[in-house]
This record gives C-alpha cells, structure tokens and sequence, in this order.
C-alpha cells in the first residue's frame, strides 16, 4: 500500500492551511473546528489513494475548497461539501455518515455533487446528457451544488495535462459546451475565462500555444502603450478626488481566437488588444450610475470615444447581473482602447458572480426581483413537467443559457423578462400553459398581431385566446423559450395520444372483421411501408385523424385474412433489405462535414459517426463541439496528411464598390491566376455597392488564402472573406 509519506504529509498540511488562509469570509472558532473535522475525515478516507498525476488525492478536494472560498467566495458549509465531495463516491462512506456527522444540508450538498459525478465518464451518450441534465437540475435545488461542481471542473482542467488525450478532449469539449457557459451565465467571469483558455489549450494546443507566445512577446510594447495611454486619466481622476484602482487588462487567448475565426483575421490585425479597467471606490449619498457617467465624460474630454462601441450595463444590467459601463476610445497613438468603468460592487459582482450578487441583495432594501432569480425561476418552471428526451432538452437548455432578454409588460402592467426574439406565444406560455394552449393572437401595443408576432423590449401584450383551440405543430416554429417549446410539444403528445387511441379502436374493429390478429408482424410491416410510418402508433394516429382512408388499410389487412392467399407476396417482399447493407465496407472511413465544410490545412476534428464513418469537421465548428460534449467517446483525433488530391466546394463573400469590368477583373482572377472552377457567382449591386458570393472548388486552405490575399487587391474591392458552408 501507498501511504503517506513524510513529505507528502507536509505537502498536504501546507495546502489546507492556505486554502483556510485565503478564505475571503472571517471565519469563526466553530466553522475552523467544522472544517478541520472534514478535513481529518477526508484525508484518512483518501489515504493511500493518488491522482492520475501521482499526487495524494486528498490534494483535489482541498483545491476544489480554496477555489470555492477564495475564487467564488461561499462559506463555511460550501469549503466542508468541498472537501467531503467525493468522499461519498469514491470510499466506503455514506450519505447517512455524512448527515450524521455534519448535519441535512451539507449532506444534500454532497449527494447532489455524488449524482453529477455518478456517469461523468460514461462512454454512453445518452447517458452523458442525462448526466448534464441532472447538473441543471440541481439549479433549481440548491445552487451551491452547480457552484462547486464549476470548480470541480475547474481543478479538474487545471491538472488535465495528466490525462491521456481522448479523455482530455472529451472533458475540454465538454467544458466548451457546457461549464463555461453556465459559469458566464451564473456571472462567474474569471472562471469562464479560465474555462475556456484551458479548453483552447487541449483542444489545439497548437493555436494555444502561438497566440500565448505572441501575446507574450507584445506584452512589454503592450504594457508601455497602456501606461502611456493611462496617465492623463489618473492625473484627472486624482484631481477630482475620485479613489479608484486603474489596470490593464489582457484580452483571453481564447477572446482573441474566437475574434480571429469570427473575422478571419490574424493575430496582428486584432485592433482592440488593449484594454484597461477602472474600479472605483463610490461615494455615499451620490448614485453609483452618476460617478460612473462622471468618469465616462472625463475620460472622453481626454480621448474621442468610439461612438458605437459604448456599452452601458448599468441602466440595463447583463441577465446574469453584470453592472459595468464600456467604452472604447483613440488613444494619441491612433489605437483603440477599450476602457470598463465599474465601482467595488459591480466589480466584485463581475468576478465572483452569484455569491457576490447575493451578499449585495442582501443590504438591497429595494427588495427588488433580480434577473438571476427571475432566470433560476423560470429554470425551474421549464424543468417541472418536461418529458423532453435529454439530449433535446440539452439543446434547449443551450439555447436560454445564451439569451439576452427583453421585459414586457402585461395589460395590468406586470414586468415579464423573456429571452430576445421571444414572440406572442413565448409570452402566452410564460404566463400560463393554459394561455399558451389556448391562445390565437393578440395585441400589443393595443395593435391585433399574430402569435408569431416578435416582441420588443417595453411592449404591452394583451393575449387572447379561445377555448376551443389547441397547439399545432407548426407553432414549434415561432417559440424560441424551453418552455413554450416543451408545453406545445407536451399538448401535441396529449393530443396525439387520444387520436392514437381512437385509431388503435378503429384498426382493431377492421381486423377483427377480416379475422386477422391486430399484431401480426408481416401485416404491419406493410401497412407502415404503404403510409411511410416509423412506428405503429404513428399509423394508429393517422387514421384516428382520418388522414388516411379506413376502406384501403381494410383492403390490405384482408389480404392477410386466412381466407386469401395474399400475404405470400409480401414475404417475398422483404428479402430486399440485406443486398444494400454490403456497400458500406466500399465507402471511404473519411468525410468532410456538410456543416462546416473543412479543407485540407484548416484545424480539424473527427467525430465517428454511428455507421463508423469519421466525420471531420473544422475544430470551429459549434456543431462539432456539440457533438463532441455530447459524444465524447467518438472523438479521432486527426490531422491532414500532405496533400489531398481532392477538391473542396467553398464560399468567398465579396464586397466593394462596383465599377465597369469589377466582375470581369474578379472572375480574371478567379480562373486565370488560379485556374478553379467557379460553380456559381452571385452579385448584388445596392447603390454603388455590391456584395457577392462566389463559390467554388479549391484543393485546400492555402490556396484559397492566396486567392483571398490577391482579390484583395483588386481596385475597389473592399473585404474578401470565406465564409462557411455552401448553403444549397
Ligand atoms: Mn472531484
């Protein structure tokens, strides 16, 4: 047995004792002797037991304590779940123990921790997802659980290096789809970021490492401008008695990535690099909103702002609850900088989120509902009653956790927050599923409007409904809320549920006339065949609409009837199905993804499909990290080899200011100098200014890089960039 050595005691010791040391709540002689008694705990049930890098395991469940006091800021009986969390899972302990010993609530902590971690590493998708779905779930009970979870994960891709590659691909994928989405969705800035930078450095550790390094070697340039630019504003501020802190503030390396990709830029041409932050210490008695502006005019009296760019999340804060106010102005040097004005409050709340907001809800007399809540709440309504499948519901859930929101009112002035985009009908179900199941229209603004009817950010909507009506399939189409999805779709199995019924009467009635068994295998084969159906019920459904005739299924079971010698045809019928399957050893083990059409050169992933075919996509590809999150099992990871003698259908979108011969100059270019073919060009002129597509085939990404690179230069052309999947 592995026991502890010396060393490795001493090791351990300094590492709880800094985790206690770097809480940021006091804690008293009580909570100390609490946690302590976890701690003994945990380390004797740990002991002897390593972490895949060799280190004592214990070493985990403390980091996972200090980034939960010291990064989020929780208490005493969040560092104890902490430290406890995967005792449960991994050693002979049992929720009992832990009830007995530390009391109901940090016991239902733990369990929810011991469910998440049950299947992380299932190999069965499904599985997975519920396994994601039972992480949100657990929102809606105690919001602790997700947050220790986050840092969980956070440890866990801190140390993932000690990993072999598969998992670690799996575990940054599904770091990408979920956890630093729900991090920036609970407010958690700095643990996204960090999220997403350590799920870069896994994914491609390739591109990690050349924007690291070019970061690195901008940096002393960088810091120089920043200083530069900087002390102007502190002179002012100090003159006017404003107590602040001013920082520089490096973009993440996956911000600049994804800005790289979006734009299709290079690293060099990523203008707004520079960005510094102002945090201020707000006077009593004066409104934090007015020392904000306050700062704002006397930055801008110094440096011309970038009108565009301000952003003001302090009369509007984010839905997760950021307060800030961004503008971005010219320095003397000609460069953009970003600058955020925030007092201590805001920027606490920015860095550690949740927590934060709920210390600070806490001194708030106004009593006010805040978004995060209104959004937990609304979590919860979505959750009760949902028969979605998990992967769908996974989905659904992506969505809203991604939506900025607008609030509507109701005819009695009632303040409703939905996600934007939202429509009549997303408001109908947002009040009531009654309303929604029930609704025909309504009027906004005191205007009669359709339920697809998109919504904006102040409307009144008045919603009318009617008894007798009920949810279509098409209303699918114009909700963009979980909830108003799942409520349809819920009225749409109850509705087809009873008309399944009353065709399962009729079609039993038919057979019973012509003596033939209702079951009978090589009957309902054929019916599903004649009416294109998956399943029997769907067929039962059917006639029970009366979309199909009753009089021809009654010709087609009588065939069956022992009475006639029908049914002999429709054996013979079924020997069809086995001569396809031999073709697919035939096919090549690799293709290019129809939703993001990769080219040799681009950074690729392969995802096997079910029919094991490797599917490749470029590593940018959102429907690829999906996959991979959901599948992550079916991860190859691969690279292009040399040249591909194949050629790729891609897309280049033009834009200028037309001219005489622009076209015959771009297409010279196209099929002279580089001798592609043009599969389609489409131009359209807007008052002197075109846009156009060309697509075309092209043996990989450097060639179509130096195509790119020499359109640029004809006269008049203003960008050329490639734009992703041919649509078409
Ligand atoms: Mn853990």
């Amino acid at each position: 047995m592995n026991l502890q050595t010396d060393e490795e005691k001493a090791l351990i010791e300094s590492a709880y004792r800094e985790m206690l040391a770097s809480c940021q709540k006091t804690l008293s002689t009580n909570d100390i002797s609490q946690i302590h008694r976890a701690f003994n705990l945990a380390n004797e049930a740990h002991k002897g037991v390593r972490r895949k890098s060799g280190e004592p395991y214990i070493l985990h469940p403390i980091a996972v304590a200090r980034i939960v006091s010291a990064e989020i800021g929780l208490g005493t009986k969040s560092i104890i779940s902490s430290i406890l969390h995967d005792v449960v899972e991994d050693t002979d302990y049992t929720i009992e123990d832990m009830e007995r010993l530390f009391g109901s609530k940090i016991a239902s902590i733990i369990d929810g921790l011991t469910k998440i971690n049950a299947d992380v590493f299932d190999a069965n998708s499904s599985k997975q997802a519920e396994n994601f779905r039972k992480i949100i779930l657990t929102l809606a009970d105690d919001i602790r659980v997700i947050l220790i979870k986050l840092a969980d994960r956070l440890h866990n891709m801190r140390t993932l290096s000690s990993m072999p590659i598969d998992k670690q691909m799996k575990i940054a994928s599904e770091t990408i789809y979920l956890y630093a989405p729900l991090a920036h969705r609970l407010g958690l800035y700095a643990i996204k970021s960090e999220l997403e930078d350590l799920s870069l450095k896994y994914r491609y550790p390739e591109i990690y490492q050349d924007i690291s390094e070019k970061l690195n070697a901008t940096e002393k340039r960088r810091i120089q401008q920043i200083n530069h630019f900087s002390l102007p504003i502190i002179q002012k501020l100090e003159e006017n008695e404003i107590k602040f802190e001013i920082s520089g503030r490096p973009k993440s390396i996956y911000s600049i990535w994804k800005k790289m990709q979006n734009k299709n830029v290079s690293f060099e041409e990523i203008y707004d690099l520079l960005a510094i932050r102002i945090i201020f210490e707000p006077y009593p008695h004066i409104p934090e909103k007015t020392q904000c502006w306050n700062i704002y005019s006397i930055i801008t009296d110094i440096y011309k702002p970038k009108p565009d760019r301000l952003r003001d999340w302090i009369s509007t804060p984010k839905a997760n609850g950021y307060e800030a106010l961004h503008c971005t102005v010219m320095g003397d040097q000609g460069q953009w900088v970003e600058v955020q004005i925030r007092s201590r409050r805001m920027d606490e709340i920015a860095e550690r989120g949740f927590a934060a907001h709920w210390k600070y809800k806490e001194m708030d007399t106004s009593n006010q509902e805040h978004e995060l809540d209104r959004w937990i709440k609304r979590i919860k309504e979505t959750l009760e009653n949902t028969q979605e499948n998990a992967l769908e519901f996974l989905d659904e859930f992506k969505l809203n956790l991604f939506a900025s929101e607008i609030a509507a009112f109701t005819p009695k002035g009632e303040i409703r927050s939905l996600p934007k985009g939202a429509t009549v009908l997303d408001f109908a179900y947002d009040i009531h599923t009654e309303i929604g199941d029930h609704a025909i229209g309504a009027k906004v603004n005191h205007k009669l409007v359709p339920l697809s009817h998109v919504l904006s950010g102040g409307d009144q909507v008045e919603v009318i409904t009617a008894a007798s009506h009920r949810p279509t399939p098409n209303m699918l189409e114009f909700v963009t809320t979980a909830k108003a999805k799942a409520k349809i779709k819920d009225a749409l199995r109850a509705d087809a549920k009873l008309q399944a019924d009353s065709g399962r009467v009729q079609f039993e009635k038919i057979c019973r006339q012509h003596n033939v068994e209702p079951n009978r295998n090589d009957m309902l084969q054929e019916l599903m065949a004649t009416y294109s159906t998956a399943t029997i019920d769907e067929l039962h459904t059917l006639l029970g609409l009366n979309r199909i005739s009753p009089d021809r299924v009654s010709r087609i079971v009588k065939k069956y009837s022992p009475n006639s010698g029908g049914f002999m045809r429709s054996i013979f019928g079924s020997n069809k199905n086995t001569a396809g399957k031999s073709k697919t050893s035939e096919r090549s083990p690799y293709i290019a993804a129809s939703c993001c059409s990769p080219l040799p050169g681009d950074e690729v992933v392969g995802v096997r499909s079910a029919d094991n075919l490797i599917v490749v996509h470029k590593a940018t590809c959102p429907e690829c990290i999906r996959l991979m999150a959901q599948y992550g099992d079916r991860i190859v990871p691969i690279k292009w080899s040399g040249q591909e003698q194949l050629q790729y259908l891609t897309r280049v979108e033009i834009k200028g200011i037309d001219r005489m011969g622009m076209i015959n100059d771009i297409t010279g270019v196209i099929t002279r100098q580089f001798t592609v073919n043009i599969s389609k060009f489409h131009i359209e002129n807007n008052d002197g200014v075109f846009v156009g597509y060309v697509e075309l085939y092209i043996q990989d990404s450097r060639h179509l890089k130096a195509l790119i690179s020499n359109l640029q230069q004809i006269k008049g052309i203003d960008s050329v960039r490639r734009m992703d999947a041919p649509s078409d």
